[in-house]
């Protein structure tokens, strides 16, 4: 075995699953139940991973409330996407949806009920039943607080299969040997200080999104896109980082989400002439259209004069007219969110809405079993990295492509993270032995820390931080210009120079705070740079990539997504799957609503 340079503590593990959201844990949950060593790395206590924050519910074709199919949740899936997810994977998702929620439900976990006693469903945006015909209920909810239900009964799950949590730990960098297998990572004890190698038959990555390269997010402060940063390190592209979807009811000014289950259970849009726009806008699904259409349509009220308040730049969301009971039984935590950050009650007043950073559609690129497939080099051809997944928000399969749907977040992450769980079981990792460590495992993290840790001047993280917030807001918002994004690209960089020079003045090693958001910059800044360059190249509007210059989407020089490379920050692109696995093509169409 070669012999590695650094005397750092060594663990070893059959897999190391870094992240404890909702994918990560149901990706866990597979290997711990299948006898595997499993350890699951996590920056904060697993059941505060922002999954804990999903409010309206998770899609599936049960079809409880009336007739569905997950033939019809494909169709909407597709053309939510604005025809960039890949079909195969999504056919693939939208059969497993009813299998994934019903084991769910029998882990305990506390979906409302029909009086019935089925699963409660409720109507979402874009969910529709015969291909667009009329509005369907998809959306399985826990009231207003699915995902809180979802992660502490996958947590509880995992505690009964003795999963390892390894809580308060921060994974800095991958390890891949000469032939680019991953072998494990580096990680930060943030209690003590200590960096450790954890070796690993496999490597799970399910850090999450990034919503934390924004300034106005419904993100969590933890969002700062590590699996992005340190996958970006390793040489691995960032796929279709130019897809942001903006919510369209953040609390304005606080920026905390809204659920759409509000506008589900019946919720409507107002402008400051008290007109229900949407209606305007898209005539069958009105409020209820996908995100990136509502987005643009508030937009669009407010730049044309339209807004509400003083300043005119938010318009208001009306649900008084479903009544106190519905509101208290459905919609408890939004109501309690109206009162604490906007300061009323939206059983009486109505709550005032701006688009708000949201969800990445892109990530690490991934096939449906969560192997992370990418070229080697720029141009070459799409392989399999031994040893790697992707799964949940921080990796691109792909089926959100351009815009997701609602609740199919909540569904990725168990389909797919039960999905690569059943792949690394097939793989028989138990008989296997681990593959050597190179001898330079942890030195470029030990440079990384040493750099930070002997600073003497520099730049201040949080003002760089703040930078590139700021920055991405202006030039990369719910409407896009070339001019706008090729300075934004400029700027971008100008940051993220910066960013390679901070001074931090905690030296010490215990909790040293200052450090993990000096490391976490690093994973902001591959982010950020990530999506400025993509979104900068791509000359068309398609899903929440909406271009004033380029207003039409352009199928013949775009349907293809995006491969940004942090080395040399550049660009290539792959093709689009558009071939399901048993039934046809859903052919690229106009998107009217
Ligand atoms: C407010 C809000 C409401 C939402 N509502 C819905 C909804 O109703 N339906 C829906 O489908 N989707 C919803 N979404 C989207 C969905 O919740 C997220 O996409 C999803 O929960 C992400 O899950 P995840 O497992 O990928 O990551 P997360 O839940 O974000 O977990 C990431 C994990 O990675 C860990 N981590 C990150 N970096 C490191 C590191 N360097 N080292 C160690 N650990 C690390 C974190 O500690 C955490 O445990 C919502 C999102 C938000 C923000």
């Amino acid at each position: 075995m070669t012999a590695v340079k650094t005397n750092l503590p060594r663990r070893k593990f059959d897999a190391v699953i870094v992240g404890a959201g909702g994918a990560g844990m149901r990706c866990s949950l597979q290997l711990a139940e299948a006898g595997l060593n499993v350890a699951v790395l996590s920056k904060v206590f697993p059941t505060r991973s922002h999954t804990v924050a999903a409010q309206g519910g998770i899609g599936a074709s049960l079809g409880n409330m009336s007739e569905d199919n997950w033939y019809w949740h494909m169709f909407d899936t597709v053309k939510g996407s604005d025809y960039l997810g890949d079909q195969d994977a999504i056919e693939f998702m939208c059969r497993e949806a009813p299998k994934v929620v019903y084991e769910l439900e029998h882990f305990g976990m506390p979906f409302d009920r029909n009086p019935d006693g089925t699963i409660y469903q409720r109507p979402f945006g874009g969910h529709t039943a015969n291909f667009g015909e009329k509005p369907v209920q998809r959306a399985c909810a826990a009231a207003d607080r699915t995902g809180h239900a979802l992660l502490h009964t996958l947590y509880q799950r995992n505690v009964r299969a003795r999963t390892q949590f390894f809580v308060e730990w921060m994974a800095l960098d991958i390890i891949r040997n000469a032939e680019g297998d991953v072998v494990g990572v580096t990680a930060l004890e943030m209690e003590t200080g200590e960096i450790m190698i954890l070796e690993a038959k496999v490597t799970v990555f399910a850090t999450g999104g990034a919503g934390r390269i924004w300034a106005a997010s419904t993100n969590a402060f933890i969002n700062t896109g590590d699996g992005m940063g340190m996958a970006a390190r390793a040489g691995l592209p960032l796929e279709d980082m130019e897809f942001w979807q903006f919510h369209p009811t953040g609390v304005a000014g606080a920026g905390v989400l809204v659920t759409e289950g509000v506008r589900g259970e019946g919720g409507i849009l107002l402008n400051s002439n008290g007109e229900r726009f949407m209606e305007r806008y898209a005539p069958t699904l009105k409020d209820l259209a996908p995100r990136d259409f509502v987005s643009r349509s508030m937009d669009q009220e407010i730049k044309e004069g339209r807004g509400c308040g003083p300043n005119k730049d938010h318009v208001l969301l009306k649900l008084d007219h479903l009544g106190a009971d519905t509101i208290m039984k459905r919609l408890p935590s939004i109501r309690e969110i109206a009162i604490k950050f906007a300061n009323v009650d939206p059983i009486k007043e109505p709550i005032p809405v701006v688009p708000t950073i949201h969800y990445q559609m892109g990530g690490i690129p991934t096939n449906f079993y969560g192997q992370v497939v990418a070229p080697k080099t720029p141009g070459g051809a799409q392989e399999v990295v031994n040893g790697m997944y992707a799964i949940g928000e921080c990796a691109c399969v792909s089926v959100h492509g351009a815009n997701r749907l609602g609740t199919n977040s909540l569904l990725d992450l168990v389909v797919f993270g039960r999905a690569a769980g059943n792949h690394i079981v097939s793989q028989n990792f138990k008989t296997q032995s681990h593959r050597d460590l190179p001898a330079d495992a942890s030195d470029f993290t030990m440079e990384r820390i040493n750099k930070l840790m002997n600073s003497t001047s520099g730049e201040r993280t949080q003002d760089v931080a703040n930078g590139i917030r700021a920055k991405m807001q202006y030039h990369c918002g719910v409407f896009r210009t070339t001019e706008l994004m090729n300075e934004g690209v400029k700027v971008i960089n100008e940051l993220a120079e910066q960013a390679d020079k901070i001074f931090i003045k905690d030296k010490s090693k215990v909790f040293n705070t200052a450090l993990v958001e000096a490391l976490e910059l690093a994973n902001l800044k591959e982010t950020a740079k990530a999506t400025m360059v993509s979104a900068a190249a791509r000359e068309e509007s398609r899903g929440a990539h909406a271009h004033r210059d380029f207003p039409e989407r352009d199928d013949d020089k775009w349907m293809k997504h995006s491969l940004w490379y942090s080395e040399g920050n550049r660009l290539d692109y792959k093709a689009v799957n558009t071939k399901p696995l048993t039934v046809e093509t859903f052919q690229p169409k106009k998107r009217t609503f």
